[in-house]
């Protein structure tokens, strides 16, 4: 299968949707975000530095990012393909994932843009809580992503956790630098003929289904 590339505002739902397709189609789902707090939770003064400037909302250096996301593109894991999910954030980070790929002799895949609006993705921010051990999302706002009993995973009966990153103010600025940032590699990719657009503002059902039809050329198997 062709690698992936998810582009989207904060709260789009990429991360869902990234897990519900790794889910069906068993490819690995790289978050650079996970990789970052995973690179970011230890006791070294690297990890204490990394761990601050995420909280701030700025994007962090392209070395850091190059080489975490190095690392685990090149995992036996990922030789079928692989959905990336927070990466490239900007023009420099697109050209220097190009480089890396040819580098390591793989394909750029198809890129998704994720649309949702402003209003909608505050909300999915501010009610957002994760399973501490297998990742599912939920929403203490939006009525049909509520947990059955409150703090406590449906899935597998895990912990839910509300990320630090997640309030209005971190939230204000990590939209603000998407727009800036993120939103022109939009047409970099039209340009090269790779982008496919998916609405996520209705249903998370909805946008999966415009997700698998792109993923597979439009053959599903249910
Ligand atoms: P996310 O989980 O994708 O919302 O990312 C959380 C934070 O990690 C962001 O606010 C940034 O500080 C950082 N981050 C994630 N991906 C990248 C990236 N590709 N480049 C730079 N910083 C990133």
């Amino acid at each position: 299968m062709d690698n992936i590339i998810l582009i989207a505002p904060p709260a789009a739902g990429k991360g869902t949707l990234a897990h519900m397709l790794h889910e069906k189609y068993a490819l690995p789902h790289i978050s650079m975000g996970d990789l970052l707090r995973e690179a970011s939770s230890g006791d070294s003064s690297e990890a204490k530095n990394l761990a601050i400037e995420m909280q701030s909302g700025r994007l962090i250096a392209d070395d850091i990012i190059l080489s975490l996301l190095t690392k685990r593109i090149m995992m036996p894991d990922c030789e079928q393909g692989y959905i990336l999910d927070g990466f490239p954030r900007d023009i420099d980070q697109a050209i220097a994932y190009e480089k890396l790929l040819a580098k390591l002799n793989k394909s750029l895949g198809k890129v998704i843009s994720i649309y949702v609006s402003e209003d909608v993705a505050m909300k999915r921010v501010t009610g957002r809580m994760i399973c501490s051990n297998c990742h599912t999302v939920y929403n203490a706002y939006i009525e049909e992503s509520q947990p059955r009993v409150a703090g406590i995973c449906d899935e597998c009966g895990g912990h839910l956790e509300k990320r630090s990153d997640d309030n209005v103010e971190t939230f204000r600025i990590r939209f603000q630098t998407y727009l800036e940032n993120t939103a022109p590699l939009l047409q970099y990719y039209e340009k090269q003929g790779n982008l496919y657009q998916v609405n996520n503002d209705i249903s998370k059902e909805l946008a999966f289904n415009e997700l698998e039809k792109i993923i597979t050329g439009g053959e599903t198997n249910d």
